[in-house]
């Protein structure tokens, strides 16, 4: 009896269709909710570093000195909490898996180098802004020393 369900079990299996894909010649079908791996637009990315204080699995580096923002994609629980949390809303889930490898290494992005007219941009944006900050310091002292003259 058992030799006959071990048989039937065994033709059954011989015949029937695999249970894996024969990957990656039959590439997987990914939906919008597939996991996949984080991507950031470091053209908008403003290195704030707020992505790698959420990552709960330390998989985000940040060095703005170096205006480099670096993942371990082996690291990733893509729990998207950095997703979530990045306040330019530059980092998205991409629904694809990382690429196979044959080393375990982190990938990094750079910031592109500026155009000498957008360098001259952002020079006139942040003297504007330290202008108004020093107004408004200005303005607030100014009202407190009024203050405590009456
Ligand atoms: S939170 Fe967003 S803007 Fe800030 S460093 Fe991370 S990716 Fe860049
Ligand atoms: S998805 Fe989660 S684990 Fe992955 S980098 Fe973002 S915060 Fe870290």
């Amino acid at each position: 009896m058992g030799s006959f369900h071990l048989t039937k079990m065994s033709l059954r299996n011989l015949f029937k269709k695999p249970a894996t894909k024969m990957y990656p010649v039959i590439a997987p079908t990914f939906t919008p909710m597939t996991k996949g791996h984080v991507v950031n637009d470091i053209e908008v990315c403003i290195l704030c570093g707020i992505c790698e204080k959420k990552c709960p699995s330390l998989a985000i580096t940040v060095d703005k000195p170096a205006e480099t923002w670096i993942i371990d994609p082996f690291a990733c629980i893509q729990c998207y909490s950095c997703i979530r949390t990045c306040p330019k809303d530059c980092l998205t889930m991409l629904p694809q898996y990382t690429g196979a490898s044959t080393e375990k290494c982190s990938r990094s992005i750079t910031k592109p180098e500026l155009s000498p007219e957008d360098k001259a941009a952002q020079e006139i944006a942040a003297r504007e802004k330290e202008a108004r900050i020093a107004a408004a310091k200005a303005a607030k002292a100014a009202k407190d020393e009024l203050a405590n003259k009456e």
